[in-house]
């Protein structure tokens, strides 16, 4: 049988609420009863793919400090953080967007999952911090205070709260490595290779945040009772495509 990710109330095997799917309930409970209910796809977005490549060069090079034995990096020395990567046979698993780290919630039969960037380990107390990568490109630093932020800390806290729940000791502390792409800097030089290779460089900010998971069971049980209802929930107020929506519907 095909995983159910639009809930169907006639099955019995467990629903797959995904870290995204939180989100998206958190964001706006219609849009997520039309999808994760109804079946209803939104419009296609642009794939992100520099923000892809960007997460796979960050992957590649912890797993390359991971094979050297995990003790160093530069990031690390800078931030003074005594730590090294976590190795686990899993963890390609809790990396892929098809598999990730997993949890049956069994209360309300929906298997919780998130895709994580990266885990480190204390070297002082065998915890772990959860880490994910974020690229941007702006003038200032990053900071997760506005905009997508709020998002961010939603998505560390799922991650925590998985990890937590599959047996593993989580430090409070989540890292944000944050990779900023300048302008102001040449695209071509002698050691790029001439005119076929460019460069582009990155500032990089760390950004620790101390995750509270105490949301997370009460918006996994209210996700369950919006998928049972038969009623459409309320949308977001001030939501500028159901604004769209509307206008061009009267309109027509
Ligand atoms: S308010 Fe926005 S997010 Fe919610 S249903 Fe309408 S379009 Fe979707």
């Amino acid at each position: 049988m095909a995983k159910h990710t639009v809930f169907d109330p006639e099955r019995d095997d467990p629903f797959i609420l995904s870290r995204t799917a939180i989100d998206e309930f958190l964001s706006c409970q219609k849009c997520f009863y039309f999808k994760r209910r109804l079946g209803l796809k939104p419009p296609r977005l642009i794939p992100l793919t520099l923000a892809i490549a960007t997460d796979a060069i960050l992957k590649n090079e912890f797993d390359e400090v991971r094979q050297k034995g995990g003790q160093s990096h530069y990031v690390w020395e800078t931030h003074d953080l005594n730590v090294h990567t976590f190795s686990h046979p899993d963890m390609e698993d809790w990396r892929n967007n098809f598999r990730g780290i997993r949890y049956l919630h069994e209360p309300t039969n929906q298997e919780i999952t998130g895709a994580i960037d990266d885990v480190w380990e204390r070297l002082d107390t065998g915890q772990l911090h959860i880490v994910d990568y974020k690229s941007t490109s702006k003038k200032d630093d990053p900071d997760i205070e506005s905009g997508w932020g709020f998002g961010y800390k939603r998505q560390m806290e799922v991650y925590q709260w998985l990890f937590r729940k599959n047996g593993f000791d989580i430090h409070e502390t989540g890292y944000f490595l944050y990779i900023n792409g300048r302008k102001d800097t040449a695209f071509y030089d002698e050691e790029t290779g001439g005119g076929t290779v460019g460069r582009m460089l990155f500032r990089t900010t760390l950004i620790p945040y101390d995750g509270d998971t105490g949301w997370v069971d009460d918006i996994i049980y209210q996700c369950k009772d919006t998928l049972r209802s038969n009623e459409i929930p309320e949308g977001s107020e001030g939501c500028d495509s159901c604004r769209y929506f509307r206008e061009r519907s009267e309109i027509e």
